[in-house]
């Protein structure tokens, strides 16, 4: 495995494997089990598997995490050589010294769930996204359904654009109690860990009773008392269809229909979603 830190040199890597497939793991480097997954789906159905480490400031808000976000090299180094990666790219800035002057902006999709608090947010993944694709020219790129939004965004952003990558949707890897596995989980202490489990518990109370409840608002109603009952601050719970992303009125077994969660626990943000209908999902560790 080798660690590239400039543009040329990932480049000049990359150029001597113009015949075999190359996949890309976007991330923000702190990496975790949900992480580790998706390199092993990447080496699945790539020959060449990157992982870029690059903590976006052109995604984080004002008063979000940016200079505290969690930057634990060494240990993201040795997590990837046990995952069998190739590259690392680990580049100090992407963007030009005095700012960037073109970039890419996402219309309704960024406007609804973590997108109405987070203004600018996904204009900034998908500047970033179309920069490192630019970059590491890759034939694939896998995105963890843990981040859904970004998914189905990235997924519209290579359609519209008619870019040459395959985008490849991960599940969501989860601790044993069910809390998706985060970067900022390490913020949380041990009693709002326990807190925590109880976003996924909610989920899946609302899964389990999707079949009996056919008014998503009475859906809903009881995925937040859940939520309330465990002092868990809401930002948004939302059963939205999978593609549009819009508020879907009733529940019907079969469509797709999805409950998507943020909350607060302390200080930190966290976000979670489930199938609407059990596909047989099981927490996947
Ligand atoms: P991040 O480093 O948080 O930007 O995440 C990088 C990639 O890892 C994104 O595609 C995330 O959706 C994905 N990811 C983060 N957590 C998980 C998880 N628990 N399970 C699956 N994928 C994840």
């Amino acid at each position: 495995m080798k660690v590239c830190t400039t543009i040329a040199e990932i480049q000049h890597e990359l150029a001597s494997f113009d015949k075999e497939r190359i996949a890309l793991v976007p991330t923000m480097g702190c990496l975790h089990e949900g992480h580790v997954s998706l390199i092993e789906k990447a080496k699945r159905l790539a020959d060449v598997v990157v992982v870029s480490i690059y903590v976006n400031p052109l995604q984080f808000g004002a008063h979000e995490d940016l200079d505290t976000y969690p930057r634990p090299f060494a240990g993201d180094v040795q997590a990837c050589q046990d995952a069998g990666v190739d590259f690392i790219f680990h580049p100090e800035n992407l963007y030009p010294e005095h700012g960037i002057q073109v970039s890419l902006q996402v219309n309704d999709l960024s406007q609804k769930l973590c997108g109405a608090s987070r203004k600018g947010h996904f204009d900034g993944v998908v500047t970033v996204v179309n920069i490192l694709f630019n970059i590491i020219r890759p034939h694939l790129a896998i995105f963890g359904e843990k981040d859904f939004q970004q998914l189905s965004i990235i997924q519209r952003m290579v359609a519209d654009l008619h870019m040459q990558v395959e985008v490849v949707g991960a599940d969501i890897v989860r601790d044993d109690d069910g809390l998706a596995k985060s970067s900022r989980n390490r913020y949380l202490s041990d009693d709002e860990r326990q807190q925590a489990k109880e976003i996924y518990a909610a989920l899946r109370l609302m899964q389990s009773q999707a079949d009996k409840h056919s008014n998503i608002n009475d859906l809903l109603t009881l995925g937040r008392e859940h939520l309330k009952q465990h002092n868990i601050a809401v930002e948004y719970l939302e059963i939205c269809d999978e593609i549009s992303l819009e508020p879907v009125t009733h529940s019907q077994a079969g469509t797709t229909a999805r409950i998507f969660v943020a909350a607060e626990i302390g200080t930190t943000r966290l976000i979670d979603n489930l199938p609407l209908t059990n596909n047989e999902e099981q927490p996947c560790v």
